[in-house]
């Protein structure tokens, strides 16, 4: 019998261990499968690790892994990746926006052969501004990346044994999941699910956070803002050479008649703000560069009772 691993990733979850741990053995238990639950604790601050510890006492398909600190949920997920044993994987939070109903669904895109199952929400109950403001980031950074991102396409999915592996040759630090899972290409099934609140805790995403993972989506797959960046030097650069001829041509029929302030100070702060727009987007890619080489782990394991997946 084929082995499902599910994945939870979890960051002050305490009220939600144990009812999502009951919702996926309603489950897990009705369909022709062997299973084992990973949790992993991404350094909470109150009793997550506990309700894991004693689900996990108490199961021997409750598997755990508890990092030494907050180390983000991409981290979290990739620690899961590296250590199910599974022949397919599910990613599911822990707060119960990923209903455990559909996973008979995900289990038959797998069945029919498929490498990655996604389960795409609509956005019903969303704020009507964050919703808006999705729709344009996806149609923004689709139009300037070259990889596909589908509105409402998030962690929740099932992964085959192939793409859980493909997805793991991919080892950089800085990981901007969304587009990994559609840069590893492969087949791939959308299923739809309508959107579900948060049951309990609170959503770990404020807007500041929301926009860096914003800026990251589009830095991270290719350079094309670098490009951005030398067009608009380019185009300012025309426009400028335009202006000067208008304004020689002035001077040669009226002479000198303008006092300039508007002007000068207009040519400074426009070229001043395209310039550090210009630095600020050369400067992330140093960044990067800079954490790349580090080669520093993307997380660290405190405790566990799984190893790291072994092919051999
Ligand atoms: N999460 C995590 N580490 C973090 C933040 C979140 O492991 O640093 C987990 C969290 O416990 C939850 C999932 O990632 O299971 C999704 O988080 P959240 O519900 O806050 O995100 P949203 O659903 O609002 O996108
Ligand atoms: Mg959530």
């Amino acid at each position: 019998m084929k082995l499902i691993s599910i994945i939870v990733p979890a960051y002050n979850e305490e009220e939600n261990i144990s009812p999502i741990y009951e919702k996926l053995v309603q489950e897990l238990t009705a369909v022709p499968y062997r299973y084992e639950i990973l949790f992993v604790n991404d350094g909470s601050r109150d009793g997550t690790l506990k309700e894991i510890l004693k689900l996990a006492e108490q199961q021997n398909n409750v598997k755990y892994i508890s990092f030494t600190r907050n180390f983000g949920k991409e981290a979290a997920i990739l620690a899961g990746l590296k250590r199910v044993k599974g022949d397919a994987a599910i990613l599911m939070d822990s707060d119960m926006q990923h209903p455990p109903t559909l996973i008979s669904e995900l289990l038959l895109g797998f069945e029919e052969g498929f490498h990655q199952v996604v389960a795409k929400r609509t956005r019903t109950g969303d704020p009507k501004v964050r919703t808006f403001l999705s729709s344009l980031y996806y149609k923004v950074i689709n139009s300037i990346t070259d990889v596909d991102l589908a509105d409402g396409e998030g962690d929740f999915r099932l992964m085959s044994r192939k793409a859980i592996d493909s997805l793991l040759l991919l080892s950089e630090n800085n990981r901007f999941s969304k587009g990994l899972f559609s840069w590893i290409g492969l087949s791939k099934k959308t299923i739809c699910y309508e959107n579900v609140l948060r049951e309990g805790g609170d959503s770990k995403w404020s807007f500041g956070s929301l926009l860096n993972y914003g800026i990251d989506g589009i830095i991270s797959f290719n350079t094309k803002p670098l490009r951005i960046c030398f067009y608009t030097g380019f185009i300012v650069l025309f426009l400028s050479l335009v202006y000067i001829a208008y304004t020689l041509y002035g001077i040669s029929q009226r002479g000198i008649i303008a006092p300039g302030y508007f002007t000068t100070i207009t040519a400074i702060l426009v070229l001043g703000g395209i310039q550090l727009i210009s630095l600020g987007v050369i400067g992330e890619y140093i960044g990067r560069i800079y954490n790349e080489t580090k080669r520093r782990p993307n997380f660290l394991v405190d405790i566990s009772n799984v190893d790291e997946y072994d092919e051999s």
